[in-house]
């Protein structure tokens, strides 16, 4: 759905005030807040990762919002406890940031410092490893830089026009759409592998770039505020590889962290997260694997019931599109997610 649509259904809850009507049914015992990178708004024209990021500003203003409202900001350990021994008594919210961005510690950390705000880091182990591949940022660089781009699909050479910042969105829109939506992922590396050789894009300067090693890594998870999670070996979409090869990346995954960092791991995301990336069949292999907890990115607040599927945990997406706290209250009240899930409260399917 395009952010405008979303925006609109989001300010009709809030300004029609059905999100307070909804929140007693909706608003569940607490929630996992995700978000990947936050950092100073930039003011390119193009910038079709937006909903990746938000500004310092937009995070310190949630956490003031979340501590204004009462709301008990925990660890994922204390999550799991209150979830376990049925301990609604506050309601608690989770924060967690996917992939381990340098801008994390640079931008991010010390405002949930500041806040005395627990958190939690997914790491992919192919990111501080370098070996990961930034492939929707470098699909991103090469429409930036080009005016016109040719990518092999189906054996045929096709060009797409991305002159204008309209043709640049219309052409990332549609190939991300359809690399996302192919049954495999290798073929997805295969065309963005070619698309960086040809326009020169190194996708291990882009992880160098952003991400941070495992130095940066261990010196975070010093803190007794800090988190970390496993979020694969390889940040693969499980849902699209064999059962195989699933149960070894979320093996191996939390294997690896540990290794780097000295310490259990015991917490898990699921890169992508949504329906085709995580679903029955990682959720179970999670759980036989000793996560605590996974979650996904299906979109929901936490619900009492969500106890008994740990290892299938919604979460609330701090979207760059959408930063100001009418959009938070929208969110946290449930209504949001409880009309985009039919009034479901457990998906687990
Ligand atoms: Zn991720």
């Amino acid at each position: 759905m395009k952010p405008a649509i979303i925006r609109t259904g989001f300010d009709m809850l809030y300004f029609s005030g059905t999100h307070r009507l909804l929140r007693p049914l909706f608003e569940g015992v607490g929630a996992i807040l995700m978000l990947h990178h936050v950092r100073p708004q930039r003011h390119d024209q193009f910038q079709p990762n937006r909903s990746l990021e938000v500004s310092p500003a937009f995070l310190s203003e949630t956490l003031s919002w979340l501590r204004r409202r009462d709301i008990d900001i925990v660890s994922l350990d204390e999550m799991h406890r209150r979830l376990t021994e049925r301990d609604f008594r506050r309601r608690f919210v989770c924060m967690t940031f996917d992939d381990g961005y340098r801008d994390n510690r640079v931008h991010a950390y010390p405002i949930l410092k500041r806040h005395g705000a627990p958190f939690a880091i997914y790491v992919p182990a192919s990111f501080p490893e370098r070996r990961g591949k930034l492939w929707w940022l470098a699909l991103e660089s090469a429409i930036a830089a080009n005016d016109s781009i040719a990518v092999t699909m189906d054996g045929t050479e096709r060009n797409f026009r991305c002159a204008t910042t309209r043709q640049k969105y219309e052409t990332y829109d549609l190939l991300y759409r359809r690399l996302r939506g192919l049954a495999r992922e290798a073929p997805l590396h295969a065309l963005v592998d070619e698309l960086s050789v040809r326009y020169g894009v190194d996708m291990r300067r882009l992880a160098d770039a952003l991400c941070m090693d495992w130095s940066e890594i261990r010196a975070l998870a010093g803190d007794p505020l800090v988190t970390i999670g496993a979020h694969t070996a390889n940040h693969i979409m499980l849902g699209k590889a064999t059962e195989d090869t699933a149960r070894r990346e979320l093996k191996s995954g939390r294997e690896l962290v540990e290794a780097a960092l000295g310490m259990e791991v015991r917490h898990l995301a699921y890169p992508y997260g949504g329906h085709d990336a995580a679903g029955p069949r990682e959720f179970r292999i999670a759980a036989a694997l000793g996560y605590k907890t996974a979650a996904t990115t299906r979109p929901g607040v936490l619900f009492a019931a969500h106890a008994r599927h740990l290892t299938a945990l919604p979460r609330l997406s701090l979207n760059g599109e959408y930063q100001a706290t009418r959009y938070l209250n929208v969110l946290m009240s449930g209504a949001a997610t409880a009309l985009y899930n039919g009034f479901r409260r457990v998906d687990a399917a």
